[in-house]
């Protein structure tokens, strides 16, 4: 039986000040009402030690996530963040391959395999993520392509419990344009994912290994997603930046 999550990605949004203000905030909307859910939750890599903290004070029922990684273990690497730097700070979870780090800054299939590799070796649970853009949608190519994505991202991936490895499903035309693709979109893709999963690791390990949705996942539209059979919780974007609609998600999951 696999666990729902609800994760949510602040992207860049929240100074360090705001991002303890927002974990606070959740802290006390979240208390007692997670019930069997993974709540997640993946600040700017400047606001994780604070974000942090404010879990370890107030108990929170959420776990720590980073939006990036690098894959090796210290060095001349400008700008990047090591696994080891991530679980000192205390970041259970990493989001890799997200669109925007796709399109913005040239991220490859090859990058995120070697992310997933680097943080399983380091107890770090990857929340990779794939999804097709509205041309490839439009030529009815979407399926094929997450396929392919997925059979990319996870090449030579070991993956020994399978709740410690997250896929997530983001349609690129859905992100944080208030267009969503329908639990029906959804579970087409989701499905073919885990089709694909079972092809590659097995089927004890394919169903263990929960597929998220992500693309303008509301208050209001979560529940219709999470009905569906290959979909086993949310990335949320835009909807996690206030503590009000991200709980009421995660309440509605627990649900
Ligand atoms: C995301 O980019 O991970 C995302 C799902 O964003 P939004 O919910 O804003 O569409």
């Amino acid at each position: 039986m696999r666990k729902r999550m609800i994760a949510g990605n602040w992207k860049m949004n929240k100074t360090y000040t705001e991002g303890v203000v927002l974990a606070q905030e959740l802290a006390d909307e979240l208390a007692g009402k997670t019930g069997d859910v993974d709540v997640v939750v993946c600040p700017p890599a400047v606001d994780l030690k604070g974000v942090g903290t404010v879990i370890e004070q107030k108990s929170a029922p959420m776990a720590l996530g980073a939006q990036n990684v690098y894959w090796e273990e210290s060095g001349a690497y400008t700008g990047e963040t090591a696994p080891d730097m991530l679980t000192n700070v205390g970041c259970s979870y990493c989001i890799i391959g997200h669109s925007e780090r796709r399109d913005y800054f040239g991220e490859t299939d090859e990058d995120v395999n070697k992310k997933a590799k680097a943080l399983l070796a380091h107890d770090i649970v990857p929340i990779s993520c794939c999804g097709e853009s509205l041309e490839v949608r439009e030529a009815g190519k979407h399926v094929e392509f997450v396929v392919d994505q997925i059979r990319k991202d996870t090449e030579g991936l070991e993956i020994s419990d399978p709740s410690r490895y997250v896929i997530a499903y983001e349609p690129i035309w859905a992100i944080g344009t208030g267009k969503t693709a329908t639990a029906d979109d959804a579970q087409e893709v989701c499905g073919a994912i885990r089709a694909t999963l079972v092809d590659v690791f097995g089927e004890e390990t394919a169903a263990g290994i929960r597929i998220l949705y992500g693309g303008s996942a509301k208050p209001d539209n979560i529940a219709g997603f999470l009905e569906k059979e290959d979909v086993d919780g949310a990335l949320v974007g835009g909807a996690s930046l206030k503590a009000d609609s991200f709980a009421a998600m995660v309440i509605s999951a627990a649900e």
